[in-house]
């Protein structure tokens, strides 16, 4: 299997690093590679788009033409996983701020996003947060998003303080949070699993 951790901007290196362990664990013969090739994006079975800028990913993203891969990737129903900024990237729909900023989105999930909803990068902070299908995690949110509306085909899979924090849709994964962070294999496993 080879994951393809889209290599912009943000923290892209501990996505690959939790990943490989993640192979390992459940026993899964892979590669994770941090890359912005339309080639190698287009030969991966499952993409993760890492936190970071949202703005600045999503310029660097569409500039460089590796949206349409993205898109076509997640047509075909390979799992894309996006956590953080990269949640962002996945919806639909925007708060005003998006708008503002007029950050493109690639519109994959029926999910309306706002961002910054928790507050200023001073104001991170970590929380047990209880998901569906994974248990208890130790989520670490950094001026993170929230879902603040979902559609009917979208699996809320955790909630905080009135937001969605975890959502799925089929082959979807959006996450607030930075699981990455977390020293827990645990979201990557299931994420793979998405993709065997
Ligand atoms: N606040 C950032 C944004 O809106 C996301 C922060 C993150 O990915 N840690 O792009």
């Amino acid at each position: 299997m080879k994951v393809a951790i889209i290599s912009v901007q943000g923290d892209v290196e501990e996505h690959v690093l939790i990943t490989k362990r993640a192979m390992d664990n459940i026993g899964i013969d892979g590669e994770a590679i941090a890359t912005i090739s339309k080639e190698e994006i287009k030969k991966s079975d499952a993409i993760i788009l890492p936190g970071g800028e949202s703005t600045t990913i999503s310029k660097l993203i569409h500039q460089r033409g590796i949206d349409k891969e993205i898109k076509e990737a997640a047509m075909k129903g390979k799992p894309i996983m996006g956590t953080c900024a990269g949640s962002i990237l996945l919806a639909k729909h925007g708060n005003e701020q998006i708008k503002k900023t007029k950050t493109k989105l690639l519109g994959l999930m029926d999910i309306w996003v706002k961002r910054n909803a928790f507050g200023r990068q001073i104001e991170s902070f970590q929380v047990k947060l209880d998901i569906k299908n994974i248990g208890y995690f130790n989520a670490v949110f950094i001026r993170a998003p929230a879902i603040v509306k979902t559609g009917s085909n979208v699996d809320i899979l955790s909630e905080f303080e009135g937001y969605v924090v975890a959502a799925r849709q089929k082959n979807l994964l959006a996450l607030s949070f930075h699981p990455e962070l977390a020293d827990d294999t645990r979201i990557h496993e299931y994420f793979l699993r998405m993709a065997e």
